[in-house]
């Protein structure tokens, strides 16, 4: 891999001084900064073959629809998708999360969630009337896996976990959990919120052996607007339509209309074309570095990140799991977190302070709220450096 500094150069965002000093972005699981070739992609297609997809026989469109469909094929093949029919482009992970929730979810069916959810896989299960169970974790951000046989039954419509925690940064041990599910619950689909996974690891659907997978584009390097829901084929099939409108049809009269097999029976209307085809750029850009050595980078920048936050005063980080993403969240004595990030933006460091849309681990850890830096493949040391600096600053202000 290319050093972190020369990755950094690639993405415009980070060339510039925040309160005179360079911009260290610290809040990368709420979304990462773009690089220039995803910049220029999107440019591109605006200045030079802008054109909707799939209807136009022209020229123009018969290119867009190409590279629109290479995307499709090209994000199977990131995820390990048997095929490109698997793949739906939706809006993001809420989308792709609230697309599942009202096509397989009835009111009273019951839906077993992780203590660490995102509110983006909990609201959406409330608004379809799903009876809730949750998979507790202990107190160092694990679930209990052990806890599964006790709440897993013939009754359990869907199993929907998350990857990595957005909020504490636990890595859920995916490989142990789904193979359980099977077990005690066969008739259950699973789905996998990869929104912190996607961007931070090698994602294999058919090793996971997962229903469904969602993720954003924007947390992977990509647009905002365009988000990936895979389902396996056969679940797909036996999906009814969620939105109706153009293109996901066969043939409509005002009588009855027949819609079309996945994926376009889930993507009604002109979808983000520019989005979709920024999102394949990123994903190039991905693969050219190396998922692996994407990874690797960001274990040894968060290695070191924790190491030097513990030696700050009064610092006490949230969650200790056994594995842990790019995100670390702590808070310090009484300091309100909302305090500490406005002091750190006085230094030109952005990190997220909040519940983190976590609102349940907050509770769980008895905090209302904490900071959260997180990092990517362009984060450097000496930003983590720079982000120490600033909380020591923080602790002679407002320390006693
Ligand atoms: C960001 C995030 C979401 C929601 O993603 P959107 O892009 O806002 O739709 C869901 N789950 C997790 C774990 C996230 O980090």
């Amino acid at each position: 891999m290319p050093a972190a500094y020369n990755i950094r150069s690639q993405f415009p965002v980070l060339s510039q001084t925040i309160n005179g000093r360079l911009l260290v972005f610290l809040d990368s699981a709420a979304t990462t900064q773009k690089p220039l070739c995803v910049i220029e992609t999107m440019n591109d297609f605006y200045r030079t073959h802008y054109s909707s997809v799939k209807r136009g026989a022209y020229a123009l469109s018969a290119k867009t629809s190409q590279k629109f469909e290479e995307a499709r094929s090209k994000v199977a093949k990131f995820i390990d998708a048997p095929s490109e029919n698997t793949i739906i482009f939706t809006k993001g992970t809420t989308e792709s999360i609230n697309l599942v929730a009202q096509t397989n979810c009835k009111p009273g069916d019951e839906v077993l969630l992780s203590a660490l959810e995102h509110h983006a896989n909990i609201v959406p299960w409330q608004i379809a009337g799903a009876k809730i169970k949750v998979l507790p974790c202990d107190d160092n951000g694990d679930l209990q896996i052990s806890k599964l046989s006790a709440l897993l039954h013939e009754k359990t419509k869907i199993v929907a976990l998350t990857h990595i925690a957005n909020s504490i940064g636990t890595v859920v041990p995916l490989q142990d959990i789904i193979p359980t599910v099977r077990k005690l619950a066969p008739q259950a689909k699973i789905l996998i919120d990869a929104a912190q996974g996607a961007p931070h690891s090698k994602i294999s659907v058919k090793d996971l052996d997962c229903d469904f997978l969602a993720f954003s584009g924007h947390k992977i390097y990509g647009p905002t607007g365009v988000g990936i829901l895979y389902g396996k084929s056969e679940v797909l099939e036996s999906m009814p339509p969620w939105q109706g409108g153009g293109e996901m049809i066969e043939q409509v009269s005002f009588e009855r209309t027949s819609f079309a097999p996945p994926p376009a029976r889930f993507e009604a209307g002109t979808p983000p074309i520019a989005e979709v085809l920024g999102l394949s750029t990123a994903i190039d850009w991905v693969n050219e570095i190396g998922m692996g050595n994407i990874l690797a980078h960001e274990e040894r920048i968060t290695a070191y990140a924790l190491s030097e936050l513990q030696k700050i005063n009064g610092l006490q980080v949230i969650g200790n799991p056994k594995n842990r993403g790019a995100i670390i969240s702590f808070v310090i004595n009484q300091i309100h977190p909302h305090d500490t990030a406005m002091i750190l933006d006085e230094e030109g460091v952005a990190v997220r302070a909040g519940h983190h849309c976590a609102q349940p681990v907050m509770e769980r850890f008895g905090v209302p709220a904490t900071v959260r830096a997180s990092f990517a493949a362009y984060t450097n040391e000496w930003e983590v450096d720079s982000l120490c600096l600033g909380l020591k600053r923080v602790v002679s202000i407002f320390g006693k």
